[in-house]
This record gives structure tokens, sequence and C-alpha cells, in this order.
């Protein structure tokens, strides 16, 4: 499904008790949308590269939910591959006394990217539309008199959009996701939760006291998108039911947010150039005659840091060799793809190629270990080929 059909840029009305939660989409299963999620995430690592050496613009990524939709999960898995550097999640919870002391989109203020940044807002100043609405907690808020009056949350929605305007109008721009979940979905992995030991912690009796105003928050929703979206800052509404396609069309919206901003790598003029070439010969010229040939950038081994010791990082590729090797003996060339697309692998494509041409070797005298593995290492290079990876990120 285009992801614009999942767009309120203010044109459209949106009607929650219309909106389809379990949807998939155009796929019948997860299996066939690991290709396109896997490309979109080396698209947007890319795309993160240039907007951090660009530094022209700032991103804001909001994510809303009801408890349990998957917030954690997506920011999780969709930004994994993204630099540390650039990137800062947010997570906004119950305003502190200091907090509540302001006005509400005080503590916002210092959580905006810096230029070529992103921010993630794991809930944000919509919660005072949200729960402020439902639970009317505006009417406990020390304001003067004149504040004071019954149009509070009429007011916040202009209040919201001035100030997504005011940051759009000076180089930031704010995407905001609505990860939608149903209320027997959310039910299902409350109980999933409770069931599972190690899942007991994500469960908080807020959470099931809330689920109680499931209807109130509904309609808050369904106010709060229709009264802030925006051509320049719109809101998606992401079915939630099934997490690995509210994953894939989040990783869509972030990959086409930050395509539209046209991020470029920053050029060097001819005069910069020039005088680079100079400095290149001084510097040769003090090392003498060694330095003649060009100096090649980290091995690519390396490319964690310089500062791992030489046998710990070969300890660790191994490691990584064995297991990608183990799931590929297992699953053949589908485990490639999961490879991929847990991002885990990324660094370190070569380690697969080398690890299926040897398995191909291995196995070249026993034909059924080679039809069991279900793999030819040249459709393997072929497919990494085509995911457009420079020799460098790999
Ligand atoms: P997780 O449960 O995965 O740790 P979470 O975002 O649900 O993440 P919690 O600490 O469980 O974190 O919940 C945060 C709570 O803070 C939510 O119930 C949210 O509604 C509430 N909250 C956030 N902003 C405000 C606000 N401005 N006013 C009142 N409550 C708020
Ligand atoms: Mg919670």
């Amino acid at each position: 499904m285009d992801i614009n059909n999942y767009c309120y840029d203010g044109r459209k009305k949106f009607d929650i008790e219309e909106f389809d939660c379990d949807s998939i989409g155009e796929f019948n299963n997860r299996e066939e949308a690991v290709d396109e999620f896997v490309q979109n995430l080396l698209v947007i690592n890319k795309e993160q590269q240039k907007l951090y050496s660009e530094r022209k613009e700032g991103v804001i990524f909001i994510f809303q939910a009801m408890d349990a939709a998957g917030k954690d999960g997506v920011i999780r898995t969709v930004f994994s591959t993204l630099s540390p550097h650039g990137v800062k999640e947010f997570c906004f919870k119950v305003p502190s006394s200091e907090e509540k002391s302001h006005d509400f989109l005080w503590r916002f203020w210092s959580a905006l990217p810096p230029r070529g940044s992103i921010s993630i807002f794991n809930r944000s100043y919509y919660e005072d539309v949200l729960i402020g609405r439902v639970h009317e907690l505006y009417k406990y808020d020390i304001v003067p008199d004149r504040v004071k009056n019954s149009n509070v949350i009429k007011e916040r929605y202009r209040q919201i959009t001035n100030f997504e305007r005011y940051l759009y109008e000076t180089g930031t721009r704010i995407v905001k996701i609505f990860l939608n979940v149903s209320k027997d979905e959310q039910a299902r992995r409350f109980i999933s939760r409770i069931d599972t030991p190690r899942k007991n912690w994500k469960v908080s009796p807020g959470d099931l006291k809330e689920r109680e105003y499931w209807d109130k928050y509904m309609e808050a929703f369904e106010k709060m998108i229709n009264q802030t979206s925006t051509g320049i800052s719109p809101w998606y509404v992401v079915p939630a039911d099934h997490k690995w396609y509210a994953r894939l069309l989040v990783s869509r919206i972030v990959r086409k947010t930050l395509e539209d901003m046209k991020p470029k790598f920053p050029t060097i003029e001819k005069a910069d150039i020039d005088s680079l070439k100079e400095a290149r010969a001084k510097l040769a010229k003090s090392l003498g005659e060694k330095a003649e040939k060009p100096i090649e950038p980290t091995p690519k081994e390396f490319y964690m840091s310089d500062l791992i010791p030489a046998d710990i990082v070969k300890q660790d590729m191994k490691h990584k060799q064995k297991r990608a090797t183990e799931k590929i003996k297992d699953n053949g060339f589908r485990a490639v793809r999961e490879l991929l697309a847990e991002s885990y692998m990324i660094h370190s494509l070569n380690d697969i190629v080398d690890a299926i041409a040897r398995e191909d070797e291995e196995s070249e005298n026993n034909p059924d270990v080679r039809e069991e593995l279900d793999i030819n290492p040249e459709q393997v290079k072929q497919y990494i080929e085509n995911l457009n990876i420079d020799e460098e990120e790999k």
C-alpha cells in the first residue's frame, strides 16, 4: 500500500472507526516484506550520513500510540542502522514538577535537533491533547485566570501547529506517526507480557487503567489528527496489529522523509582541492618516500575502531561468521536475507560471502549438503551488489 494512503496532511479526514489496524497492505506474509525493509534501512543509513555531513536541516520523528502498540520496537528496529551521532531518542513521561511549572511546550525545546540531526520523540507534546484531554488534566494547572477556560485543548491544537510551523520555517521538519493498535491486540499483548516472566517488567498498572478509557482515547486521537495534520508536518497513521508491517511502513516513512529532504555530501571547492594537494605534498615530504603511494584508509576489519585489538576483532568476526554459517546451514539462502534484515551483519557482508563460498567449496563433493544449503555464492554476491552498498560500508 502506498505510504500516501496512510498520510494525513490536512486534506482528508481521519476516521478512526473506519481504520483497519489489522491490515498488512499488499503483502501475504512477512517474508515478502524483508527485502524492502532491508533496502529501506540501508537507504536510511546512507541518507543520514548525508544529512549529518551537510548539517543543513534537522528532523523530528514523533511517535504516539496506546500502550503496547510497539513504539519501542519500531524505534529499535527502524533506526538500528543509524550512526549514534546525529540521532537521539527522547522519552517523554509524566511531567516533573519543574516541567509543570512551565508552559507545556517548554520541555521540548532542549530536545530539538541541531541541523543535520534526527530527534526521535517517544511520546511528545501531543500527550497534552491525549491524556491531557481524556483526564482533563489542564484543570489542575496553576495558571492565570485568563488562561483558565474551556477551550484549552482547542487552543493547544493551534499552539502546536504554530510551533511546528515556526520550526519548519526555521529549518526543522516534524513528521508524526501514530501506531494504531486495536483494543483486542492490545489485550493479547498485555496477556503475553503477563504470561512471560521476562516481559513482566513491561506491564504497569497505569497501562491497564488507561485501557479503561479506550473510547475516550480513540476520540482524542481522531480529533488530534484532524486538528494538527498539515502539509508541512503530516501525521501518518500506521496499522500496528502486525509488528512487522508497522515496522516496514515506518521504515518507508523515514526513508521518504529523508529522501524528500535531499541531503547531499558537501563538496569541496576547486581552490580547496588545490590547497589539499599542496598540504599532501608537504606531509608526504615530511615522511619521506614511503608516503608517495596512496595511503589506504583503515583496513575494513577495523571499521569499528582502531582501539579494538586485532585478535579481539578477529574473534568477534569469527563468532559472527560462525553464527552466519550456522544460520545459513539451517535455513539456506533465506537466512542471508534474515541476517541482513536484523541488520546484524550489515558491516560484515564480506564474511557472509566468504562463509558461503567456503561452505560451497566444502560441500562440492557432497551434493546432498549442497542441495540442502541451497546457496549460490554468485547469487548472494549479486544480491548484495544490488543492495548498493559501497565497499567502505561493507
Ligand atoms: P514504556 O512503558 O515502554 O517504558 P512509556 O512511554 O509507556 O514507555 P511510561 O513511563 O509507561 O512510558 O508512560 C509514560 C506515561 O507518561 C504515559 O502514560 C503518558 O501518557 C504519560 N505522559 C506523557 N506526557 C504527559 C503529559 N504531558 N501529561 C501527563 N501525562 C503524560
Ligand atoms: Mg508504558
